[in-house]
């Protein structure tokens, strides 16, 4: 098995993260967890790119609209339908309106744990419920409900792939293998290092 620090992860820098200026904040809360930047571009994507994106992982239909039924009843709201398939036909539709409207970043992050790390560092997909500390929980302060009443996807910063497994699909979606430097970076000594040697002299 190859070791944990090759995990990669997309990350991507939404059209409101860009005009909210906050690209160096976010490139710096992925930087400083030790996590290795090894591709970085400006984009500004498709539409038919955007629905490849979303449709990489063939349960992210079902699992998105089923999220979103979950979190309007914990909240004793009364979702827009109770089919999980005609809320992300909605939502879809939205997203490729808005990850369209102007340029994103997007990033892969390699490290230990990449996916996970990246998804606790951004936190959780609706602002108004994501943990403070949080890129999103940070940063910014939009909900299903309003996003929804307004007929558009909900702005929370930041895309993180949501397995191993889609990142791997989605790295080859927006970069060639070219665009992805492989390199040392002095940290991963400390990270990953398992005898510790070299810091004092004999
Ligand atoms: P992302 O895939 O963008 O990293 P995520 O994995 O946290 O975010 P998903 O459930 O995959 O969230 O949904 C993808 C995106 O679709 C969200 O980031 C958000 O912009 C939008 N979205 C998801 N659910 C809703 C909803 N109920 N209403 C409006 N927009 C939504
Ligand atoms: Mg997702």
């Amino acid at each position: 098995m190859e070791h944990q620090k090759y995990e990669r992860t997309l990350v991507m820098i939404k059209p409101d993260g860009i005009q909210r200026s906050l690209i160096g904040e976010i490139v710096k809360r992925y930087e400083q967890s030790g996590l290795k930047l090894v591709g970085i571009k400006m984009t500004v994507p498709t539409v038919e790119l955007i629905e490849q994106h979303y449709l990489i992982d063939p349960e992210w239909r079902m699992k998105t609209g089923l999220k979103t039924i979950e979190s309007y009843k914990k909240k004793g709201a009364k979702p827009p339908s109770e089919d999980p398939l005609v809320i992300t036909e909605i939502i879809l539709g939205n997203l490729k309106k808005y990850m369209t409207k102007g340029p994103v970043v997007a990033m892969v992050w390699q490290g230990m744990h990449a996916v996970g790390i990246v998804r606790k560092i951004t936190g959780g997909t609706e602002p108004l419920t994501s943990s403070m500390g949080t890129i999103r929980g940070d940063f910014t302060i939009d909900s299903y409900e309003v996003s929804d009443i307004d007929g558009r996807a909900v702005r929370n910063l930041i895309h993180a792939s949501g397995s191993q497994d889609d990142a791997e699909k989605e790295i080859a979606l927006w970069f060639t293998p070219k665009e992805l430097i492989d390199y040392r970076l002095i940290n991963e000594a400390m990270l990953y290092d398992a005898e510790l040697s070299g810091i004092l002299g004999q």
